[in-house]
């Protein structure tokens, strides 16, 4: 099907396809042109346009465009300087050019008109008219779309598109509108199918949106860095105007002093090379407050340890004698090993002497005597508490690259003390423990070894530190939990519970005067007697030490200023019977012998974190299977014991009378009552033995006896330790004799006569001779 066929003048356009429906303006300046439409003009105003294929060519043939153009109609003509004119068009038809008419003075072509090539068969999906509905709303919404990204192509237009219905005609106004290049432009107009151009259209659409969406992606990307920049350019410079406004812009003059107190240290050539280097670094860190944060900590850290800084040794023993005196009620022996030490240790090189360490419960003076030892020796003091220490870390410190990282404890009192060569109190030892994070004990086995602690080496310092002219002493509340290569390290000095007349010296000549002048009186207005001392020390504490005698003389002291201030009393007596006012009710009753002899109860003595105890012992026996039931506060040593007692009386059953088969028809049930303190040790094996032999053969128990001692399996009786603590106890429970292994006598004359006056000290080899004594 072919189109009318008329001759035009025509103009070559370059770089500009014009559409069907398009109204458009180009400015105009070849001569040419300029005749064709003023001829166009002057002739219905209908004028050929086409694209020139190439700009570059002035004067183009019929060779030089694109054959398919459009016949446009003129609207109007704008006379512009140098001869030039705008002309505003609105294209019509599209057409082909025939043939060229003639080239001067202006281009006359003979064109053909395109019409659409519409197939109307029916048999096409696009012919249905549900599908057509379909494309038409698709092109829309794809229009639509386009519009949302490009607010400058009118609203109107939208609004426009919404409402036609006529598909060639929406691909028309669309195309006319799409700000395509003049290449999409020309593919559009040569496709006279409509469908195929609808597609085409929505092809470029969708290619367009897609195009603008990376643009848009690549272009926040391009303002989020420049953003990012931007905002850390203008944080910097806040920070340093804030830095100038607090007059804190010194961070330059911080890194001089740091070097001039590095330059004036007195340390080792490798501490000082570390610490050039990490103020090197402080200088470098300007710009990271973070870094130079931790950098800063770490020199001033540096800067404070005692590297190389000593204080006066005093060597003068009398003087310590006198200042451990003064200090101390008592202690005799302990005081004694200790100057011994102090003379040792004056005599050998540094590093030789052993450590000491101070074994015994809690109270009885083992902080008190290693702080008046410093002040003996005019040392620093510095106590690092190990309780409850599990990491290696918390000694040899945590790598800088930890997030908060610090010195150990070590390094730390270190830097308290000031000096190198203080009095370092490592307290309580026997309670650090390992765990998964290290080795604590390699840790202060290092520490203490006077091989290697003179190039200690903290984790976070770095740098060696000198330990060795420190002088250690340290604490325990028992031997059992160190282990064996710190043990053998230390020199082992024990200090022992107090007796209750110990307790009242010490109260009267240091706790008293002491917690009276803590508490801001005088000593006139408190006077404390001796009974309620004693009841204090009785009825109201139950320990080896005095530490919480101490608390409650501090109680006494508390309430009594109180009523001095308050009710204006000028002074105030306590004694035994006005103690309840002042301390509330007694807190401990001793567990008494029993007033009667008793079958399968037997005393036993136990030692004790807090000093001995009395245990009571109770055995049944049942109808059963041959069961061994324990029960109580029995710990892993104390059932061993049980069953080698069982197993000792099975062995001599005959002796005693005991049928054959009668452990296999009875089930023995072992009990130990009263645990408020956990006991262990195998130091109530006879006790148990004794035990189970009076509920075998029904014979009782004497109630005014106690004992203690180890069993072997043949009945031997073996020695114990805590003597002096299990005697304390058993007299104050009102007790008259106590068997006591014979390889403990030795220790027993040790004991003062305070203590063993009163009780009738048997000592035994064998089980024959405590069931002698035991049995009624
Ligand atoms: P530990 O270190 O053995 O647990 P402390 O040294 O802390 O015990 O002693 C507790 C309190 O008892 C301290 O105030 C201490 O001065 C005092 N103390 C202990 N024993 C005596 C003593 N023999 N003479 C004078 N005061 C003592």
């Amino acid at each position: 099907m072919t189109g009318e066929t008329y001759s035009l003048p025509m103009v070559a356009l370059r770089g500009l396809t014009i559409l069907p429906e398009e109204v458009r303006h180009f400015d105009v300046s070849r001569e040419k042109s300029l005749q064709a439409i003023e001829e166009a003009v002057k002739n219905g105003q209908k004028l050929f346009v086409s694209a020139q294929k190439d700009l570059e060519i002035e004067e183009p043939g019929a060779e030089d465009v694109y054959l398919v153009g459009c016949v446009v109609t003129i609207r109007q003509v704008v006379k512009l300087p140098k001869k030039m004119s705008r002309v505003l068009v609105s294209g019509e038809v599209r057409a082909s050019l025939v043939r060229m008419d003639s080239e001067t003075p202006y281009l006359q072509a003979t064109v053909v008109e395109l019409p659409d090539d519409e197939v109307v068969s029916g048999e096409r999906e696009e012919d249905d008219p549900m599908n057509r509905e379909a494309m038409i709303r698709g092109l829309q919404d794809v229009f639509k779309e386009y519009l949302l990204k490009n607010p400058k192509l009118s609203k109107e237009l939208g609004m426009q598109v919404e409402s036609i219905h006529d598909l060639k005609y929406l691909t028309d106004v669309i195309a006319a509108n799409m700000p395509f290049s003049f290449e999409d432009a020309q593919e559009l107009l040569e496709e006279t199918n409509v469908m195929r151009r609808y597609e085409l259209l929505v092809y470029k659409i969708v290619n367009e949106i897609q195009a603008q969406k990376v643009k848009e992606e690549i272009q926040s990307k391009v303002k989020e860095r420049v953003d990012k920049n931007q905002r850390e350019y203008i944080l910097r410079e806040e920070l340093k105007v804030i830095r100038e406004e607090l007059g804190d812009d010194n961070t330059m003059s911080d890194a001089d002093e740091f070097q001039q107190a590095a330059d004036a240290l007195k340390a080792s050539k490798e501490v000082k090379e570390k610490l050039n280097k990490e103020i090197k670094r402080f200088r470098n860190s300007m710009n990271s407050p973070a870094e130079t944060g931790v950098i800063r900590t770490y020199i001033e850290t540096m800067l404070e340890m005692p590297w190389d800084k000593t204080c006066k040794e005093h060597k003068d023993i009398a003087f310590a004698r006198q200042v451990l005196d003064e200090d101390h009620y008592g202690l005799e022996k302990v005081k004694e090993r200790v100057l011994e030490y102090l003379a040792v240790r004056a005599l050998t090189k540094k590093g030789e002497a052993p450590i000491i360490c101070l074994v015994g419960p809690p109270g009885t003076g083992k902080t008190s005597i290693a702080k008046s030892l410093s002040r003996a020796l005019k040392k620093p003091y510095v106590r690092i508490s190990l309780g409850g220490v599990r990491d290696e870390a918390e000694i040899r410190g945590h790598r800088k690259t930890y997030v908060g990282a610090m010195p150990g404890r070590i390094a730390n009192g270190m830097k308290q003390a000031g000096v190198k060569n203080p009095l370092m109190l490592l307290d309580e030892i026997d309670k650090v423990s390992n765990d998964y994070k290290g080795d604590t004990f390699s840790a202060l086995l290092e520490v203490l070894d006077g091989e290697q602690n003179n190039k200690f080496v903290d984790h976070y310092l770095e740098v060696p530190m000198d330990l060795s002219e420190v002088l250690f002493i340290t604490t325990a509340n028992s031997l059992q939990t160190i282990p064996r290569p710190l043990l053998d390290r230390m020199e082992v000095i024990e200090v022992t519970s107090y007796t209750e007349n110990e307790k009242l010296h010490i109260a009267q000549e240091h706790l008293i005067p002491k917690q009276i002048e803590k508490h801001g009186l005088k000593a006139d207005q408190l006077t404390i007697s001796k009974n309620a001392i004693w009841k204090m020390a009785r009825n109201y504490t139950k320990e080896a030490g005095v530490r919480q005698l101490e608390r409650k003389i501090g109680d006494i002291c508390r309430k009594s200023a109180m009523e001095i201030l308050e009710k204006k009393k000028k002074s105030i007596h306590v004694t035994e019977r006005n103690m309840e006012h002042y301390l509330g009710k007694e807190l401990y009753s001793y567990q008494m012998a029993n007033e009667e002899d008793e079958v399968g109860i037997v005393r036993g003595l136990a030692w004790t974190s807090v000093g001995g105890d009395t245990l009571q012992i109770e055995v049944n026996m049942m109808p059963g299977e041959g069961e061994i039931l324990l029960t109580g506060q029995l710990g892993d040593v104390m059932k061993e014991s049980a069953r080698t007692g069982i197993s000792y009386i099975r062995s001599v059953s005959k002796e005693h009378d005991i049928t054959d088969d009668f452990f296999k028809k009875h089930d023995i049930h072992i009990h130990i009552p009263e645990g408020a303190v956990p006991k262990d040790g195998p130091s109530a094996g006879i006790t148990m033995a004794t035990a189970i032999m009076s509920a075998v053969t029904g014979r009782k128990v004497r109630a005014d006896l106690a004992m203690t001692g180890e069993i072997t399996l043949r009945g031997r009786v073996l020695p114990i330790g805590g003597l002096k603590e299990k005697l304390l106890a058993a007299k104050n429970a009102g007790m008259k004799t106590v068997l006591v292994p014979a390889k403990n006598e030795r220790d027993v004359e040790e004991i003062s006569t305070e203590i063993t006056k009163g009780l009738e000290i048997k000592f035994v080899t064998h089980m024959n001779e405590v069931l002698k004594e035991a049995l009624v």
